[in-house]
């Protein structure tokens, strides 16, 4: 990474109150990796190092605004791709144990052997459908943090993200700008699969200012047993 890039990075993760001086090596390293995966199959729409770092790196690290997140967590990230946010996050946070999840095999062997190369012990990838995981013991109410970002509507990823929340846990979802419509829809998504939205929180992004919002939802009570329903429906058919 050249220095007009680190000081970038500097600066995002200042503005956010994070402290990457430490890790600045290893998001280097992180950079070269993607950029290799890239190259090899495509990975990710970003090409540029400056878009990578604000678009992934930067916009990644947000997901720490609010101080959601507590020692020791269980982290599950639904809809990783290419290792987003669970890779940046995991380099600030080796406190969490991470759980990224996508139902593509080729985007988890990467971010397993990119964790594996960055030294990430606490990084443990899966492949898999939200739903499919869902159902599964192992998996069901098994998480205190669920995280994701850049997947689908909220209603959607609430139905997707409480089965697999513990109760008293928070999905942390990382979303664009966010209509009322989409809003109340989450909000009685939520209501159905036993929690409820406790925080709405608009922000711009360090140096771009693009709009991004923080919708954090707590799973107050069981999930019903009929949720999540079968693979593709909660896409094809959202709740509200
Ligand atoms: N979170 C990453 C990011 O911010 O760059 C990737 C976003 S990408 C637009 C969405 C990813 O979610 C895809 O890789 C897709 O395979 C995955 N995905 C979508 N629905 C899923 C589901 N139900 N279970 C597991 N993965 C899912």
């Amino acid at each position: 990474m050249n220095a007009r890039i680190l000081d970038l990075l500097r600066r995002g993760a200042d503005e956010l109150g994070v402290d990457v001086e430490a890790k600045l090596p290893q998001f280097g390293q992180l950079l070269e990796l993607l950029q290799q995966g890239n190259a090899r199959f495509n990975l990710t729409a970003l090409k540029s190092e400056e878009d990578i770092v604000l678009k992934h790196f930067v916009d990644s690290l947000s997901c720490l605004r609010g101080g959601y997140f507590t020692a020791s967590n269980r982290v599950l990230d639904l809809g990783t791709g290419a290792g987003f946010p669970t890779l940046p996050l995991a380099l600030v946070r080796p406190d969490l144990r991470f759980t990224p999840v996508d139902s593509i095999r080729k985007k988890i062997g990467f971010v397993a052997e990119t964790a594996r190369a960055l030294g990430l012990d606490h990084v443990t990838p899966l492949v898999g459908r939200a739903e499919t995981l869902g159902r599964q013991t192992e998996h069901r109410a098994a998480y205190d943090r669920v995280v994701v970002r850049a997947v689908a509507a909220l209603p959607i990823l609430v139905e997707l993200a409480l089965p697999l929340l513990r109760e008293g846990g928070l999905l942390v979802a990382q979303k664009g700008p966010i209509g009322e419509d989409e809003l109340n829809a989450g909000r009685r998504a939520a209501g159905e699969l036993g929690g409820r939205v406790q925080v709405v929180d608009p922000f711009g992004l360090p140096l771009s200012g693009d709009a991004r919002t923080l919708v954090v939802v707590e799973k107050l009570r069981p999930t019903p047993e009929k949720y999540p329903r079968r693979e593709g429906v909660p896409n094809a058919q959202p709740l509200f």
